[in-house]
């Protein structure tokens, strides 16, 4: 595991989205609980025709997938009810991008710390990005903030305004990852494993669309390539 270093490199470069490509695109946002339509409604905007999964036979197709905000106990409960969970690895590790948003981050991270603030229970997750992650690590729903964000993704230096939900933190990554926004103190709030994308906020629920953009851009260019 690497603790950040303070001083991190602009990631310049990447090409913007453009809604003709997106249009091509099938991306599920799982359905179970939490803001998914929120996430479909960005999506729609992009000129994306979002689907809802909540069966394995929803995966079908799909270029990528979102797994939304909302409570990470609850959404593995429901994941492990509907015989998602295998279906979801094998859609994981086929290469297909995925996004989890704060619970959805939760459900996606290797080591989320049972021992630290966010009680007892440690929900059935899909363990693959290395990321030590602290559950509620900003305490309860009636903390919510919002702050502006440190991005590493983008070609521009906007500050991102984030807005954090009984948000968890990523205390650690692993060598294989790349941390794409920090809060001004340094502290990790989105990450970047190959095919898999993790944000402790909900870019969903405001109107900057740069981290939808920067989730789509890798499945264009593949199409690109068709
Ligand atoms: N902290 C919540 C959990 O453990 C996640 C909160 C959120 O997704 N906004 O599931």
């Amino acid at each position: 595991m690497v603790i950040p270093a303070p001083n991190l490199t602009l990631n310049k470069g990447r090409i913007p989205t453009s809604e003709t490509e997106n249009s091509r695109l099938k991306i599920g946002v799982l359905a179970l609980q939490g803001a998914f339509l929120e996430h479909a409604n960005v999506l729609r905007k992009l000129g994306v025709i979002p689907v809802e999964v909540r069966l394995p036979e929803d995966l079908t197709d799909l270029d990528g997938l979102i797994i939304p905000g909302g409570e990470s106990t609850t959404i593995g409960k429901l994941a492990t009810q509907f015989g998602l969970i295998e279906p979801l690895r094998r859609f994981i590790d086929g290469g297909r991008v995925v996004w989890g948003t704060c619970a959805g981050l939760i459900f996606l991270a290797k080591d989320i710390g049972a021992t630290h603030s966010g009680g007892h229970v440690v929900p059935t997750r899909i363990p693959v990005v290395d990321i030590i992650v602290d559950r509620n690590a900003f305490g309860r729903q009636v903390d919510s903030f919002e702050a502006d964000l440190r991005l590493l993704l983008a070609t521009d230096e906007t500050p991102f305004r984030a807005v954090f939900i009984r948000a968890p933190l990523i205390e650690a990554v692993g060598a294989g990852v790349e941390i794409l926004a920090t809060l001004d103190d340094g502290t990790i709030v989105a990450a970047r494993q190959d095919n898999l994308l993790v944000t402790a906020f909900h870019p969903e629920l405001t109107d900057d669309i740069r981290f939808h953009q920067y989730f789509l851009v890798e499945k264009q260019v593949e199409h690109s390539f068709e």
